[in-house]
């Protein structure tokens, strides 16, 4: 009975922490897997993004720059390739080179090239804004390009000189098809120059959106490169990483891709540029993209978590107060503010625990006032209970404030003295006793004054709540028997059964 009340507050303890460290998982794992999925989500959006918008445009953009840089020396040549004056000078059969020369110099000059020719197909002849004299052969290397463009149909072509040498730098020639009025074709006229757009897309690029520009020829050699790109030279098809989808870039016009390269996600844009016969490679790494939403993500989780724990402290301090409420509530007599029979169950389970060290004895009292039915019949239950709670107060100003008073139910009092041995107890059995006389609270119907009877024992060795309070119940009754208003103290140890008996 006694361990059964306690159990139940120690577990209800329990449940609470239970509940509370339950509701805290709960809330940390949902909020965790939420801002999780979050995340998750943003940095799969944050990818598509990057691959399917943004690398493509700048690969566009790089495209454009490129076109736009070409146009002028297209234009140029193409002046040059309609200029009547060069038409009617290889007509009339190319009498004083001097003029052509004078006019691919005023060429160069006007137009800040690095060189400006003219091939006659006539006679083979090499003129060149400097003078001098030279023909193209068709089993010369170097001139292959001239009997290319010759039986070419398109008006014009671009011919890429890449100079590793000089800082990369892209040369560039226009070689343009001269026709005569009647379309019989005369020669090849054109420009060369230095481009640098490609050389400062690069580095732009690098610097501003931290990506790597790089340009390849058809067979995958690295052209021009950012600082952090591969080598000028390699061939990307050697390229861990990029080795695998090699075969894949260099056979479309465009793609996007992903590869691995050192455990990092790279996001590849690759678009053909067919002015310069190069594919232009634009990558960047997902985790210089995805960086921030990580700091976000964690700077979230820890917030939430703060939150969560603070919600959790504040809800833990605002039950412990609900239940030390709730256990003063559970534990006091309403009627009296004495402690109720669920407290002395406490403090006698408290005493007579196992294994507890055996100190003074201490002494049980049970008090119960005489007669008081006739009280109840004459004044009512409001007035019965108006003296209950005299005798309680009455009670406990007698007593030490260590011993504990309780109200046993009715208009009986249970005490707890503590380090009471039987002759102390039994004087305090008489002065309480005594002072409830004193109070001279009279009976309603004939005067006599207000009494109690008391049963007494103290605690002996290997005592049990219930023997203690067979005991005492047993004295108070002989109390009771033997006139009232009088203290009895409980004979020798008797069995239960034979008190029960008794
Ligand atoms: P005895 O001298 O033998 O103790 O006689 P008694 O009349 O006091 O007899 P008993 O202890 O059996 O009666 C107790 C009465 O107390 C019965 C019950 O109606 C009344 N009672 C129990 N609880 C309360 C209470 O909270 N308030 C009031 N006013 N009366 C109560
Ligand atoms: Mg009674
Ligand atoms: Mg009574």
């Amino acid at each position: 009975m006694f361990s059964r009340s306690i159990d139940f507050f120690r577990s209800i303890e329990w449940l609470r922490f239970r509940l509370l460290a339950t509701v805290v998982v709960l809330l940390l794992v949902g909020f965790g897997a939420t801002n999780l999925i979050g995340y998750t989500n943003a940095v799969r959006t944050l990818k598509e993004t990057i691959l399917h918008n943004e690398l493509p445009l700048t690969g566009s953009n790089i495209y454009s720059e490129v076109q736009a840089d070409l146009i002028r020396p297209i234009f140029i040549a193409s002046i040059m390739a309609n200029d009547t004056f060069l038409k009617d000078w290889l007509i009339d059969g190319e009498k004083n080179p001097a003029q052509v020369t004078r006019y691919l110099d005023t060429i160069r000059a006007k137009y800040g090239v690095f060189t400006s020719f003219l091939i006659s197909d006539a006679t083979r002849r090499y003129y060149h804004f400097r003078g001098g004299e030279r023909h193209v052969r068709p089993e010369s290397p170097e001139d292959i390009w001239y009997f290319r463009v010759r039986d070419m149909t398109k008006p014009y072509e671009i011919n890429i000189d890449f100079d590793q040498s000089s800082n990369d730098t892209v040369t560039i020639f226009v070689n343009y098809r001269v026709l005569g009025y009647d379309g019989r074709f005369l020669g090849v006229t054109g420009v060369g120059l230095s481009i640098d757009s490609v050389q400062r897309i690069v580095a732009r690029y690098r610097t501003e959106f931290h990506r790597n520009v790089f340009f390849v020829t058809r067979t995958g050699e690295v052209t021009v490169t950012s600082q952090d790109g591969p080598r000028t030279g390699t061939t990307i098809g050697s390229l861990p990483g990029l080795s695998a989808i090699t075969p894949q870039i260099l056979a479309g016009q465009e793609g996007q891709f992903e590869y691995q390269r050192d455990g990092e996600t790279v996001l590849l844009d690759t678009r053909f540029i067919p002015e310069l016969g190069w594919y232009v490679l634009v990558e960047q790494e997902q985790s210089a993209a995805t960086r921030p939403l990580w700091r976000s993500f964690v700077t979230n989780l820890w917030i939430g978590s703060a939150i969560i724990l603070a919600t959790a402290l504040v809800i833990a301090w605002a039950v412990s107060a609900y239940h030390r409420r709730l256990t003063t509530l559970a534990t006091t007599d309403k009627l009296t503010g004495l402690g109720n029979r669920q407290e002395f169950d406490a403090a006698m389970l408290r005493l007579t625990r196992p294994g507890r060290r055996q100190g003074r004895p201490f002494a049980v009292l049970l008090l119960d006032i005489d007669h008081f039915k006739q009280i109840n019949d004459t004044l009512g239950h409001l007035g019965g209970d108006e003296v209950i709670r005299a005798v309680a107060r009455r009670t406990r100003s007698v007593l030490r404030t260590t011993d504990l008073v309780c109200r046993w139910g009715g208009e009986e009092f249970i005490v707890v003295a503590h380090d009471c041995s039987a002759g102390e107890a039994a004087g305090v059995a008489e002065t309480l006793r005594l002072a409830v006389e004193e109070m001279a609270v009279r009976m309603p119907d004939d005067g006599t004054r207000v009494t109690i009877s008391i049963g007494l024992t103290t605690s002996r060795l290997g005592d049990t709540a219930d023997l203690i309070l067979a005991r005492v119940d047993r004295a108070l009754y002989q109390a009771k028997r033997e006139g009232r208003n009088c203290v009895r103290i409980a004979g020798p140890v008797r069995a239960p059964a034979a008190a029960g008996a008794a």
